[in-house]
């Protein structure tokens, strides 16, 4: 399996140019709590993963401030780079805890050192996949999509086993795109994306 995109900016890019378009179609609706319009106001962020590829870009995360003097609430879009307010890129806990029954430790030890990632945050993960993961809404509403059932217990690499992208890089962006709901409270239902990075 090639990870060689780890290290690649324009896939980055890519997933910056995937929130964007959503933080657009966002801003473009009304606050969802007054119909006022809606104003940036970014939160600055700080994630840890391949830092030597992310570029200025990723020093935000796209957030909405509503310009109505009495309300002034916070509309923040969902993204596919932000899961929540894990300080890993969405990307790098799918693929370090998906490969985990795939990797020699060596090579497995030589990722967690490139991407700064430690053993207790690992096993974190592995836990949160296992057992946060399959309660929460966005997976039950989307469990019925794989026929046979996907295995719980091997999440996430059971999981992104079922997507049928052309390669892993691909595969990974629909598993960030079923991962939306979970990236942000606000999760519209106006909210498509077509997600393809051979079009980077
Ligand atoms: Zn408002």
């Amino acid at each position: 399996m090639c990870h060689a995109f780890i290290n690649d900016t324009s896939f980055y890019h890519f997933l910056y140019q995937v929130d964007l378009d959503i933080a657009s179609k966002v801003q473009r609706q009304p606050c969802q709590y007054c119909d006022g319009v809606l104003h940036s106001a970014r939160y600055p962020r700080k994630p840890r993963g391949p830092r030597h590829c992310l570029t200025e870009d990723y020093e935000t995360r796209f957030s909405f401030c509503c310009a109505e003097e009495d309300c002034r609430r916070r509309t923040t879009p969902p993204s596919v780079r932000y899961l929540g307010r894990k300080v890993y890129l969405g990307v790098i806990i799918i693929l370090i805890t998906a490969l985990n029954h795939g990797l020699s430790r060596s090579r497995r030890q030589q990722l967690f050192d490139q991407l700064e990632v430690n053993p207790q945050t690992f096993y974190r993960w592995l836990k949160w996949w296992r057992e946060f993961f399959p309660a929460t809404r966005c997976w039950q509403s989307a469990r019925g999509l794989f026929l046979p059932p996907v295995n719980v217990v091997q999440l996430p690499g059971s999981l992104l086993g079922r997507f049928m992208g052309r390669d892993l890089q691909q595969r990974l962006c629909q598993f960030l795109q079923l991962l939306l709901p979970l990236s942000s409270t606000f999760c519209p239902g106006y909210i498509r994306v077509a997600i393809d990075p051979q079009k980077m």
